[in-house]
C-alpha cells in the first residue's frame, strides 16, 4: 500500500526526515506519535505528496510519488486526509462540503454523491446538520464533517493528522469514537496522535519519531510496556 525506503526530506537545511523506512500494509492501523517539531506531519504529507520527499522511494498503490508525471490526483483520491483545523469550506454547507470533491474531482452524479454522503453523515451521527453551515457547529461536529468528507471520497486510506488537537477536552471523545467506529471497516489508517488511549485500543502498529528519525515501532502492548528507548519513555511519561 504504502511503501517508504531510505526517504530523506530537508527544508533548506533543515533535515526533517532522516532515512525513513516504512511500509504500511492494506487495513492496517497505525499510530504516529512523538514530540512536537519530530516530522510526523511532513511524513504523511509525504504519503499523498502534499509535500515531496528529497530522496528515497515513496510509493503509494505501487505509484512512484517521485515522478514529475506520477497521477497525484488518482492518489489523493485514494488517500483522503483529515486535518487538525477541520478545513471546511465556510460558505457551503455540511452536504456540499462533502459532496464537492466526489462531484467535482471524481465525476460522481450529484444525486448519488449526496445519497453517500448522507450515509456517512448519519454514520458520524451528523445527518440532521447536512443544511446547516461549519460556523453552525461545534469544533468536534465540523471534525466529524470533515471525516465525513474523506469517507465520501471512499479512500483506501485516511491520514489524520492530530485531528483532536485543536478541540476543546469535552469534544475529544465524540470525534475518537467515530474513529474507532471506522476503524472497524478496511480502510487503512494512519493517525498522528497524542491520544494513547486511541492508540492503545485501535493501533495494530505503534510509530516512535524522534528528531526526524522512526527510532520505536512495535505493537501498543509491547510499546507501552517494554519500550527501552529513552526517548520514547521520557515522551510518554510526559503525556501518559
Ligand atoms: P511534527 O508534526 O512532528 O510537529 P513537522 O513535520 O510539522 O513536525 O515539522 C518537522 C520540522 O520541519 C520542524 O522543524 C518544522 O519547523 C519543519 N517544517 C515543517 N513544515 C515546514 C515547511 N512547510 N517549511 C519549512 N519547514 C517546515
Ligand atoms: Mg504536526
Amino acid at each position: 500500500m504504502i511503501h517508504m525506503k531510505d526517504v530523506n526530506k530537508y527544508f533548506g537545511d533543515n533535515h526533517v526526515l532522516k532515512n525513513i523506512n516504512l511500509d504500511i500494509e492494506e487495513g492496517e492501523k497505525v499510530v504516529i506519535i512523538g514530540p512536537s517539531g519530530s516530522g510526523k506531519s511532513t511524513l504523511i504529507r509525504c504519503m499523498n505528496r502534499l509535500e515531496e520527499i528529497t530522496d528515497g522511494v515513496a510509493e503509494v498503490y505501487n505509484v512512484d510519488l517521485t515522478q514529475k508525471n506520477a497521477p497525484i490526483q488518482k492518489v489523493r483520491q485514494k488517500v483522503a486526509m483529515v486535518f487538525q483545523n477541520f478545513n471546511l469550506y465556510s460558505h457551503k454547507t455540511i452536504l456540499e462540503n462533502i459532496t464537492l470533491a466526489p462531484i467535482k474531482v471524481q465525476k460522481v452524479d450529484k444525486k448519488q454523491a449526496e445519497e453517500s454522503g448522507m450515509k456517512y453523515l448519519k454514520r458520524v451521527g451528523l445527518e440532521d446538520k447536512a443544511h446547516a453551515y461549519p460556523a453552525q457547529l461545534s469544533g468536534g461536529q465540523q471534525q466529524r464533517v470533515a471525516i465525513a468528507r474523506a469517507l465520501n471520497m471512499h479512500p483506501e486510506v485516511i491520514l489524520f493528522d492530530e485531528p483532536t488537537s485543536a478541540l476543546d477536552p469535552e469534544m475529544i471523545q465524540e470525534v475518537l469514537d467515530v474513529m474507532i467506529d471506522l476503524s472497524q471497516l478496511n480502510i487503512t489508517m494512519v493517525v498522528v496522535t497524542h491520544e494513547m488511549g486511541f492508540a492503545r485500543s485501535v493501533a495494530d502498529r505503534i510509530i516512535f519519531m524522534d528528531n526526524g528519525s522512526i527510532v520505536e515501532t512495535g505493537t501498543p502492548d509491547v510499546f507501552f510496556s517494554q519500550t527501552e528507548n529513552q526517548r520514547a519513555q521520557e515522551f510518554l511519561s510526559k503525556i501518559i
